[in-house]
């Protein structure tokens, strides 16, 4: 009978149904296994695009909740975002900072960019001792590693010592390995193909 389509397509259906049904007993016993509930540390890291964006998803899942957020950029250079023009002319509530001036690839003085780097860093270390905030965003922070502008084990730090309740998300290519370490999530954005690299210029609303 298996040539009347109506069986092949029942059969068809019944075998998704017991493959849903196996996904989901999966599903359920690894919900069931998680019972700690505290925060959590984020690592985005990998040569790929989506680590700042996906950043931003947290945040906006955190104000979905009515929770606290505050964004600190350690950013390269002076290009306007779209996040940040969102989050400046519609979240007020959002506490926003950004190195940069002191900080572009074309001072490429490295005293300045250091100091930048110190300076902004002192942002987060505040709010990583801050109470009222439930979500912190350290967007590229993990070049100032890279360039050796702060020191790996201040920041590992300061992140072990926050508030119990308060999650942080970093971003940025590469990063130290054991900042890496001390992380619970670590996701690395792989680079499969990117549209700049067949000469398609930025877009504003996908990569800025
Ligand atoms: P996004 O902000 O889009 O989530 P990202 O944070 O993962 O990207 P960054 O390394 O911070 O990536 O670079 C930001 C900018 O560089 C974005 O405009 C992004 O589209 C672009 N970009 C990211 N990865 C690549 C790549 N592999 N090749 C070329 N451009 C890239
Ligand atoms: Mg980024």
């Amino acid at each position: 009978m298996s040539d009347v389509p109506g069986n092949t397509n029942d059969s068809k259906a019944q075998k998704h149904q017991r493959a849903m049904e196996k996904t989901k007993q999966k599903v359920d016993a690894n919900i069931a296994q998680a019972q700690t509930e505290q925060s959590v540390v984020v690592l985005l890291t990998g040569n790929g695009k989506g680590k700042t964006s996906s950043a931003f998803g947290m945040v906006m899942r955190a104000l979905g909740y009515g929770q606290k957020v505050v964004v600190i950029q350690f950013i390269k250079g002076e290009q306007l975002s779209g996040e940040e023009l969102f989050v400046k002319n519609h979240l007020p509530e959002v506490a926003f900072h950004q190195m940069g001036t002191g900080f572009t690839w074309d001072t490429q003085n490295r005293d300045s960019d250091q100091a930048a780097a110190v300076a902004t860093w002192q942002l987060a270390l505040a709010a990583l001792r801050d109470g009222q905030y439930d979500l912190v965003v350290l967007d590229e922070l993990t070049y100032m590693l890279a360039f050796d502008y702060l020191a790996e084990d201040q920041i590992i730090d300061a992140i072990q010592q926050r508030p119990a309740h308060q999650s942080v998300v970093i971003t940025g290519r590469g990063g130290g390995s054991e900042l890496k370490a001390i992380c619970d999530t670590v996701s690395e954005v792989k680079d499969i193909r990117h549209a700049f690299n067949s000469g398609i210029k930025a877009r504003k609303g996908v990569d800025y």
